[in-house]
């Protein structure tokens, strides 16, 4: 039986206590790592503002809330018996059967017992005559550990734009990324949404289906491929699951972390009736591997136009009013911004109850008590659903008080953008460790796989630190200039640098512009983790040990070798080989 509930008595308090480790955030990453430190035997502490586990798909509710990427492959690897007992029902899994997933493995794994919910980490601060960190918690806990693990979450702090006049508004205001639990019910309402990124264009329609009458309110017209969802058969399913390991490492070889039939061939060799067929099959397949049609569509303008005005074709084709349908044509570059997969957002454009108003030119000017006024015109609505996005990356670690050595706080390191080594650490932040940080592929893969990676990698770096008697390890700020910068020079060789997206914090007024994941590839970035286990934590400086940077014994890091070509290494050799990254 899988329960919703926490069964953690959430009444105790913290006080005094010392761990091993305490891990914040008890999203996928939060929980494999909860299980993995248990596996070392040691002590853990897990601290989740939530009131369960599941972090985004316990806070996302939204109507239509689902992954974009195959249920199949958006799940655990670590572990046979899980892959072989859950049964996804779609393609596609709706959040709450991921959500169902999330606590079928918390109950499996006996993981909520070293979980605190409905505790936020306010402060983390680092003892450097202990060795150990300090963390406070919004409910008066105040605890040591010897490694803080922020598990944070790239999507989790939801971005609330400041629109003049939100108090005065007389109806409810949600927002996609902290949904109501009981759900919404929109019936016969007159429903504004802000925002047309994924969240929007999964909820729109359903919002449409409901509402009285829908108005969206556009800033950015969004590419979105239809998903083609629909239920996966039992026979189906067993046939993955008789080979589960083998398409788990055909994913892990990917650039993107998942599998998914791609064609290295460059749009531009292609005759016009080539491209034509071969963009109009990839959109029957649907979903995120329709970037995977040429090899050079993230590398190339003149190729990135060819399946960019393909989809505004399709679009024209869908939306009947003319004006609206090219309103709702991008104009810039294909795939720049995260690409959406839909079901049904350009034809919801046809209902005669829902209107589209253009905000990039004239902006939202504020709310009203009984709507939204734009360009002096006043939107009726009853209520407004935010789908404005989070501030990515490092949104999360803004909203924690974080302490390294000599008092440098991390808000002040990071404050023209975030420098990790590997992703996984910082200079100056000995033992405090970030899964999915800034730095590492994490949204540029299938997140479960990157959550995975990183946390194998530390399990075997903490295990090796026990072992050695070590007390502290630390990246060192030459590894970590070269790698940030290598983190950039890779991202200037894809046309994603180039638009004004949440990767690079332009979503937000006031974020620096930096590019935080890592496209350089999945297996690529593996490898590199890899290297530098195996020459004895190269970069970083561990400290207090007799024999310190010692080679390790490889363990769970192991399962993430993939046979890879070295020479794709350069940023130079990635945009040769063209390698498309969703
Ligand atoms: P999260 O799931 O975000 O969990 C982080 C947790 O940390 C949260 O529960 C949060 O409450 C908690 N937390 C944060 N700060 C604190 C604090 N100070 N104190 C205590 N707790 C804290 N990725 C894919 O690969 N495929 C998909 O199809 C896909 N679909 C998505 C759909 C939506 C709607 C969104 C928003 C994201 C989607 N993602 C997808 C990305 C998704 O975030 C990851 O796949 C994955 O779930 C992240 O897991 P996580 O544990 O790293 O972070
Ligand atoms: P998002 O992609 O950042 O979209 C936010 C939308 O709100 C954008 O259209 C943005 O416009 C608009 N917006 C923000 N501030 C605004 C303002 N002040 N005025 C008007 N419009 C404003 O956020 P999201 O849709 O929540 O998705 C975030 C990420 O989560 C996705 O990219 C994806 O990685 C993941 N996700 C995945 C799925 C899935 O299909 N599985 C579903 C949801 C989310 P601009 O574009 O102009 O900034």
């Amino acid at each position: 039986m899988t329960s919703d509930a926490p069964t953690t008595d959430n009444s105790l308090r913290d006080v005094g206590a010392t761990f091993d480790a305490v891990v914040v955030g008890a999203g996928f990453a939060g929980m494999y790592m909860l299980h993995r430190l248990r596996g070392l035997g040691l002590t853990a502490r897990v601290y989740e503002a939530g009131g369960g586990v599941g972090g985004t798909w316990y806070w996302n509710r939204y109507p239509g809330a689902r992954c974009d990427i195959e249920s199949m492959q958006y799940s655990f690897s670590f572990s046979d018996e899980l892959d072989q007992q859950w049964n996804w029902s779609e393609k596609y899994a709706p959040q709450p059967e991921i959500l169902a997933y999330a606590n079928h493995v918390a109950d499996r794994f006996d993981l909520r017992r070293d979980i605190r919910f409905d505790t936020r980490v306010t402060a983390a601060a680092f003892d450097e005559q202990a060795k150990c960190w300090r963390i406070e918690t919004d409910r008066g806990d105040s605890v040591s550990a010897r490694f803080c693990i922020m598990a944070v979450g790239c999507l989790s702090a939801t971005n609330r734009p400041p629109f003049a006049g939100l108090e005065d508004f007389q109806g409810p205001i949600y927002h996609t990324g902290e949904w109501p639990h009981e759900g919404v019910d929109f019936t016969g309402l007159r429903v504004g949404v802000i925002g047309t990124g994924s969240s929007a264009i999964q909820s729109i329609p359903l919002i449409a289906s409901q509402a009285a009458a829908l108005t969206v309110f556009q800033r950015t017209a969004t590419y979105t491929v239809p998903a083609w969802n629909e239920p996966l058969t039992p026979a189906y399913r067993d046939a993955v699951k008789a080979d589960y390991p083998a398409l788990r490492a055909k994913a892990r070889a990917r650039p993107t972390g998942f599998y998914f039939p791609f064609n290295m061939k460059p749009a531009l060799e292609a005759t016009p009736e080539e491209r034509e067929r071969q963009y109009e099959e990839a959109w029957q397949r649907g979903g995120l591997p329709f970037l995977g049609a040429y090899g050079d569509l993230l590398f190339d303008k003149d190729a990135n136009d060819t399946i960019a005005d393909f989809a505004r074709r399709k679009i024209r084709g869908i939306v009947k009013d003319p004006a609206t349908a090219e309103l709702l044509c991008p104009d810039n570059v294909f795939g720049c911004k995260r690409l959406c997969v839909d079901t049904g957002y350009f034809e919801t454009y046809n209902l005669p109850h829902v209107k589209l108003v253009d905000v990039s030119k004239t902006p939202i000017g504020r709310f009203t008590p009984h709507g939204i006024a734009v360009d002096g015109v006043e939107y009726p609505l009853d209520s407004v659903v935010c789908a404005t996005g989070f501030a990515a990356m490092t949104g999360s670690f803004d909203r924690i008080r974080i302490t390294g050595r000599n008092g440098l706080s991390l808000a002040d390191k990071w404050r023209a953008g975030p420098r990790t080594y590997l992703g996984l650490a910082t200079a100056g932040f000995p033992n405090l460790f970030t899964i999915t940080g800034p730095g590492s592929p994490s949204v540029l893969a299938s997140m479960i796989q990157a959550i995975e990676q990183h946390v194998d990698w530390l399990a075997d770096c903490i295990g090796h630190l026990r072992d050695i008697g070590a007390a502290t390890i630390e990246a060192t700020a030459p590894y970590e200039d070269d790698w940030v910068e290598h983190v950039n020079e890779v991202s200037q060789v894809s046309l994603r640098s180039t638009c004004s997206s949440w990767y690079v914090g332009a979503n937000i007024p006031g974020r620096p512009r930096v590019f935080m994941p890592y496209i350089g590839g999945f297996p690529i970035y593996v490898q590199k983790c890899n290297e530098v286990m195996t020459n004895g934590f190269e970069g970083f400086v561990i400290d207090g040990a007799t024999m310190p940077n010692e080679a390790p014994r490889v363990r769970l890091t192991e399962r993430w070798r993939v046979p890879l070509d070295i020479e794709v290494i350069s940023p130079a050799a990635i945009a040769a080989r063209r390698v498309p990254v969703v």
